[in-house]
């Protein structure tokens, strides 16, 4: 632990435009004649939402409720207790579970409680982010479903979609993630993942260190990243969870590092002092090496003006334009050699490139559109669709 202190469990500032609404499902609008759409949001039921600290799908359930309500739709957060939001919040289970998370126990009581609730013509859509089980189910619902991929397809996650997909609309997060899908699974767009820049600050000072933000595991390369910092002579900050299972990894691959000085562990950040790590580095490092299905942590450093360093894997194919946002790399030696390159990429243009390609108005509107195309192919009966 050093001078950048965790922040573990504050969530960021919410500034609601008008007070949260009461659950208000009995009194639902009928379907809007202006094209406001009834919207389901299904959020996990492990960690509240907004996140208070590390939750990847939780984030982007957040910034995607808030503005589906700014834009005038009529959006029922169905989440993990402890969640705040602008639409109506639901919430189902008596408390969050961060630490079982998959557990098939408390996912199933989730989306049967928000599946009983979500029956009776209520809802124009219901947009889910929640694992496997609401797919899976999605033709016993009298609503049309769009579900979210939010994962690496696996071995059993592409059997199970290629199984199920077809019960729902499915949306993929970059174009490397619909390259792993199996082939019987119809992806239908791949919208990136939201943020709201009004929350991430353009910083074009930065402070002599590099950032790592992420998983404590193999794939994510947080030991990698201090390889690339210590040939680079840079400082190391490294933020992020140990979560389960994770601790020999950690102890074994990082703790003989930190030194408090060329490498610090602060731990899992959230707020504001997480927005700060991001604006204020030189770089953030990406070392990984796995099928990345998206890497929010590279927009939001990118939203800062902090260029990403990362080896070419996955979708940071997609969010590092190289020489634009940042440099894609090899290796480790590679990695530390870009740093010294970093004056070629300007904060600006890494910010730029963020609105035009994932801002949530951007995204809000690419998802409107997918609603509205699914609630309209929906119109078939279920007996023809089986
Ligand atoms: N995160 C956080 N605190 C931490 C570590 C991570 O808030 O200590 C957030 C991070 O800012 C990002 C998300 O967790 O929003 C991780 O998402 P990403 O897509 O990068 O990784 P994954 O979903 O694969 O873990």
């Amino acid at each position: 632990m050093d001078s950048v202190a965790a922040e573990p469990h504050r969530a960021a500032p919410y500034r609601p435009s008008h007070p949260p609404r009461g659950l208000s499902l009995g009194r639902a609008a009928p379907r809007s004649p202006t094209g406001a759409l009834r919207i389901a949001m299904l959020a996990p039921p492990w960690i509240p939402v907004p996140a208070p600290g590390y939750g990847g799908v939780e984030t982007v359930v957040s910034a995607l409720t808030e503005a589906l309500v700014e834009r005038g739709h009529d959006v029922t957060l169905l989440a993990a207790p402890g969640s705040r939001s602008n639409a109506h919040v639901v919430t189902l289970l008596d408390a969050a579970h961060p630490d079982e998370i998959e557990r098939s126990l408390h996912e199933a009581d989730h989306v049967a409680r928000a599946f009983a609730l979500i029956e009776g013509g209520q809802f124009d859509v219901v947009h889910d982010h929640c694992g496997f089980t609401a797919l899976a189910m999605a033709d016993r619902l009298d609503v049309a479903l769009v579900h979210t991929l939010h994962g690496q397809f696996t071995e059993s996650t592409a059997a199970f979609y290629a199984h199920h997909g077809h019960k729902a609309a499915v949306v993929a997060i970059s174009r490397a993630q619909i390259e792993c899908a199996p082939a019987e699974l119809h992806v239908v767009a791949a919208i990136p993942n939201p943020i709201d820049l009004r929350a991430w600050s353009l910083t074009e000072r930065k402070d002599d260190y590099l950032l790592w933000v992420g998983r404590m595991t193999e794939v994510k390369g947080p030991h990698r990243a201090i390889a690339a910092a210590r040939a680079a002579g840079v400082p190391l900050v490294l933020a992020g969870v140990i979560q389960p299972g994770q601790r020999a990894f950690y102890e074994r691959e990082i703790a003989p590092h930190v030194d408090g000085e060329r490498v610090r562990f602060v731990g899992e950040v959230g707020g504001e002092v997480k927005r700060s790590l991001f604006a204020h580095a030189r770089a953030l490092l990406m070392p990984i090496r796995w099928e990345e299905p998206f890497g929010m942590v590279m927009v939001e450093a990118l939203a800062c003006g902090t260029p990403v360093i990362a080896f070419p894997e996955g979708a940071a194919c997609e969010l590092v334009v190289d020489g634009l946002t940042g440099f894609l790399v090899a290796d480790e030696a590679a990695m530390g050699a870009a740093v010294s390159q970093l004056e070629r990429i300007a904060p600006a243009a890494c910010r730029a490139w963020v609105a035009g390609h994932c801002d949530v108005d951007v995204v809000a509107s690419a998802y409107e559109q997918v609603f509205r195309d699914t609630i309209g192919a929906r119109v078939q009966p279920l007996a023809a669709r089986a």
